[in-house]
C-alpha cells in the first residue's frame, strides 16, 4: 500500500509551490489533480507518472466528492507515491479534510502538504494586504458559494459589521447578493471592495470598486476570482507591484 500526499499547489504562479510539494511531485507514481492547479506543475513529474483529472469548477463537481475519495483510495492500493494535488491549500475550501478522513478509515497513510492559499496570496499580488496596522486587525475567509439569501445560511452576516477584511472565495456568481447583503447588515454603499481574477498568473486582473458599483464593474470577469472587502483595498494605490514588473 502506498502513501497519499494531500498537497497544495499554490494559487497559480508555479514558483509559489513549496519545496516539499515539489519533492513529492517529482517522486509521484500518480498525480490526482484539480482544475486550479497550474498544469505546468504536471511537467515536473517523472517519466511514467500517471495523471488523473478530478477537477471541479466553482463548487460544481466534475466527480462527486465521494467518488474522488474512492479514486484516491484505489490509487493508494496500486501505487507507492500518490499525490493528490489541489489548488491553493488543501484545507482551505479544498475538502482535503474529507479526503484525509476517508483514507484514515481505510488505514491508508497520508501526509498533508499545506499550500499557499489564494485567500492571502491573490490579494498580495494585487497589492492588497489582508491586515494592515490601523486599517484591519483581522481577516475572514468566507465561502461565497452559499447564497446569502438562503434561509438556513451558516454564514454569520451580522458579524460582518466590523471593519475587518472579508475575502470571499467561490463567490463571483453571487457577487450581487453578497454586496447587497453586506449593505443590508450596515456597510456603507461606498465601502471599498475588489474582484481579483486569475491572481498570481499572467492573466491576473483587478477590478476596484465599492459595494454599490462592483457588480457593474466586474461584469464578465473570468474565473477563478475572489472578492475582497474592506479598507485594505485602498492600499493598492501604494502597494500595487505586479502590474509594474
Ligand atoms: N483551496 C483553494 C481554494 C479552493 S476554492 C485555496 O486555498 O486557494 C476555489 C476558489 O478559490 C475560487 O472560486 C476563487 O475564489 C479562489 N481562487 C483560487 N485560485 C485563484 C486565483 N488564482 N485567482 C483568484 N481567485 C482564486
Amino acid at each position: 500500500m502506498g502513501k497519499v500526499y494531500l498537497t497544495g499547489a499554490g494559487p497559480g504562479d508555479v514558483e509559489l509551490l513549496t519545496i516539499k510539494a515539489h519533492r513529492v511531485i517529482t517522486q509521484a507514481d500518480v498525480i490526482i489533480y484539480d482544475r486550479l492547479a497550474n498544469p505546468e506543475i504536471l511537467d515536473m513529474a517523472k517519466d511514467g507518472c500517471e495523471f488523473v483529472y478530478v477537477g471541479k469548477e466553482d463548487g460544481k463537481h466534475t466527480l462527486p466528492q465521494d467518488e474522488i475519495n474512492e479514486v484516491i483510495y484505489q490509487n493508494a492500493l496500486k501505487h507507492n507515491v500518490v499525490v493528490r494535488l489541489k489548488g491553493g491549500d488543501p484545507f482551505v475550501f479544498g475538502r482535503g479534510g474529507e479526503e484525509g478522513a476517508y483514507l484514515h478509515e481505510r488505514d491508508i497513510k497520508f501526509e498533508i502538504i499545506p499550500g499557499i492559499t489564494s485567500a492571502v496570496s491573490v490579494p498580495a499580488y494585487a497589492g492588497i494586504p489582508v491586515t494592515h496596522r490601523g486599517v484591519a486587525v483581522s481577516f475572514r475567509v468566507v465561502t461565497g458559494h452559499e447564497s446569502p439569501n438562503k434561509k438556513e445560511s451558516q454564514i454569520p452576516w451580522e458579524n460582518f459589521k466590523t471593519d475587518d477584511t472579508i475575502v470571499f472565495l467561490m463567490g463571483l456568481h453571487n457577487l450581487e447578493k453578497i454586496s447587497s447583503k453586506l449593505q443590508e447588515v450596515g456597510k456603507p454603499k461606498d465601502y471599498p471592495c475588489a474582484v481579483i481574477s486569475r491572481g498570481t498568473t499572467k492573466d491576473q486582473s483587478v477590478v476596484i470598486g465599492t459595494l454599490e458599483n462592483i457588480v457593474q464593474k466586474a461584469k464578465g470577469v473570468p474565473t477563478p476570482a475572489l472578492i475582497i472587502v474592506g479598507h485594505v483595498v485602498e492600499l493598492r494605490e501604494q502597494l500595487k507591484w505586479f502590474e509594474k514588473n
